[in-house]
């Protein structure tokens, strides 16, 4: 069958400029670009220029107070907003457009042009809350797509798989059972959050799946875990969307995080998470990843996912087992802090 794959870029986003030596760099998306032309699939892919997010888009998501605030301080010069996050007096534009790019690919495959979305945005998003810029992130671009899903009644799982908890995604959703949030990542790890005991709250209790793996995992157990403690539960909440939250900084090469994912992973994960909806119903966010040559291959792969095709980086080769132990613990947790309810979704009987 003929897939089309979207890829949404946009020039302005080479121009938002971290400061000299971040690791969250323009020429990650040139790896990523470079990533999309090896995977080979040119008459697959249609490329579309992004438009910006419409401000109720961004407010449905963000504080209004807090989005003037950072345009303000990003058209006067920028400077860092924390020790990690740093933005020059392009930025504020750069991630408007990095959340438009969702709504504009949603728009894309709801009018029937394409089978998934590949957007390759910066600055990335899933750190930022409704309130606060951290972690490289300053617009939640993947909570804004969501949000606009879920207005027009949508349900959504989003799978993120970036190395680090999206600890804005979950915070804006966690008390929503109209969003699934399921995360993998590296545990103990910037931000801090993301312990199995965070299940969501009022009626999205039981809606957040944190499956946090210690430093060294490799991909067999990312995925096992994925598998077997988040994998039931995504079916019984049947997805109308999945938005994934793809940071390619879980691969053994990354220079941030320990974790040993490889591009075959990304493509396994990616088509996995594609098979609880149907056809035209998934984005990709391009989220962290910092070693180019890693953002690249894992790009290629992922995109093979979409397309459905295998296609590997030849020197991907580095394999590791699956921990048991690892992923029985995250199950035994997780029912544990469920307590008296459903094991699944959380609902009291
Ligand atoms: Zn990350």
């Amino acid at each position: 069958m003929f897939v089309v794959v979207l890829i949404g870029t946009h020039a302005q986003y080479l121009e938002h400029d971290s400061g000299t030596f971040h690791p969250e760099s323009p020429s990650r998306i040139t790896a990523v670009l470079e990533g999309v032309r090896r995977a080979g699939l040119e008459d697959q892919l249609r490329f579309f220029t992004p438009t910006e997010a419409d401000p109720g888009s961004l407010e449905a998501v963000h504080a209004q107070e807090y989005l003037i605030n950072l345009q303000r301080f990003c058209v006067m010069g920028g400077g860092a907003i924390d020790s990690d996050t740093t933005v020059s007096d392009q930025s504020f534009r750069a991630a408007v457009l990095a959340a438009g790019a969702g709504l504009d690919a949603i728009k894309k495959l709801q009018a029937g042009e394409a089978d998934s979305a590949f957007l390759v945005v910066r600055p990335p998003g899933h750190h930022a809350t409704s309130s606060t810029a951290m972690g490289f992130c300053l617009i939640n671009n993947v909570a804004v797509s969501v949000a606009h899903l879920v207005s027009q009644g949508n349900k959504v799982a989003v799978i993120d798989f970036d190395a680090h908890h999206g600890n804005g995604t979950q915070d804006v959703f966690y008390q929503s059972d109209k969003v699934l949030y399921v995360s993998t990542h590296q545990h103990p790890l910037y931000p801090g959050t993301g312990r199995v005991q965070e299940l969501g709250a009022e009626d999205g209790f039981g809606y957040t799946v944190n499956l946090p793996v210690p430093e060294g995992s490799s991909g067999e157990t990312v995925r096992a875990a994925l598998e077997i403690v988040a994998q039931p539960v995504i079916e019984l909440f049947s997805p109308d969307w999945i938005v994934i939250s793809a940071g390619f900084d879980g691969h053994y090469k990354d220079p941030l995080t320990n974790l040993g994912l490889t591009a075959k992973d990304f493509y396994e994960m990616t088509s996995w998470a594609t098979s609880f909806v149907r056809k035209g119903h998934t984005l990709v966010f391009l989220e962290g990843g910092y070693d180019l040559d890693a953002l690249r291959d894992s790009t290629t792969a992922t995109l093979g996912a979409l397309a459905g095709e295998l296609i590997l980086p030849k020197e991907d080769e580095v394999r590791g087992k699956v921990s048991h132990e690892t992923v029985e613990s995250l199950a035994e947790s997780r029912k544990r802090a469920l307590g008296d309810r459903d094991p699944y979704l959380g609902t009291k009987h």
